[in-house]
């Protein structure tokens, strides 16, 4: 069983009548009802509200992927008293799998993961959006058709303000001309991480068959069976003595005399 966390935002969901009726049980809710009727998943949900949004060190170890959708209150996200964005990233690092949707592009643990400004433009015209294929063979694509279409949706365009990417998996092309790589993965450390455009929250993206086959299928994509790397910021010194074959040591060796005399 892969062990998934939906981390919800869950803003828009308590604050508009629109959003509200099409996920009576938040986004968060609906994506990880899907991905339960995965036999080999099994979701929970967090949300902001929660203490420590969710976050704690104790639900981070018992989640091999974490999905994020956040858009209205990427600043409420704490990383001053609690360092809930460190730990994200420190368990992205260890090994963790992460999936950042829609808005997410925004969210904290993301811009730190891409060392980017991860920006876009955007318009919310509820027009047509159109997702290919753009790796056939690709896990996360697998059972796709080679397009999709969403009706209704958020458009996103390029240029996408993102390292480039270990893999493009989709291209969405917009009603009203614009195009944007959709579907993207990297690797942090041993974490996989994988961006996947649609899901505006005033739309029923989350209930759509396709989309909700990309998420699992993400999920199962980042899902690392090692073990978690406790500490994935340790730089173990390995001294002379430690060296698999014998090295005559030659100076000089700044971090053996230091630096007092010139302090
Ligand atoms: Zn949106």
């Amino acid at each position: 069983m892969i062990r998934v966390t939906v981390w919800g935002e869950n803003v828009h969901e308590q604050k508009n009548r629109i959003v509200a009726g099409i996920y009576p049980k938040g986004m968060h809710g609906t994506i990880a009802d899907a991905l339960n009727r995965d036999a080999g998943l099994t979701a929970t949900t967090v949300t902001l509200q929660d203490p420590e949004h969710g976050l704690t060190d104790a639900k981070l170890a018992d989640t091999d992927v974490l999905i994020w959708w956040g858009h209205a209150a990427h600043g409420d996200v704490q990383d001053a008293v609690v360092e809930i964005v460190d730990r994200v990233c420190d368990a992205v690092w260890g090994g963790m799998g992460i999936i950042f949707l829609h808005s997410a592009h925004f969210a904290k643990p993301f811009k730190r993961l891409m060392g980017a400004p991860c920006n876009l433009s955007w318009r919310e015209a509820g027009e047509r959006e159109r997702l290919w294929v753009t790796s056939r063979n690709h896990p996360i694509a697998a059972g796709l058709p080679d397009h999709f279409e969403l009706e209704t949706e958020e458009m996103y365009g390029e240029p996408f303000g993102v390292p480039d990417p270990m893999e493009t998996v989709f291209v969405s092309w917009f009603q009203g001309g614009e195009v944007f790589r959709s579907g993207l993965t990297y690797k942090r450390g041993a974490g996989s991480i994988f961006y996947f455009r649609p899901g505006h929250e005033t739309y029923p993206t989350y209930h759509d068959a396709n989309v909700q086959r990309v998420i699992a299928n993400g999920v199962k994509w980042a899902f690392n069976p090692a073990p978690r790397i406790a500490n994935p910021n340790a730089a173990p010194n390995r001294p002379v003595d430690q060296a698999l074959e014998p090295i005559v040591e030659r100076g000089p060796r700044l971090h053996h005399d230091g630096e007092e005399g010139f302090r």
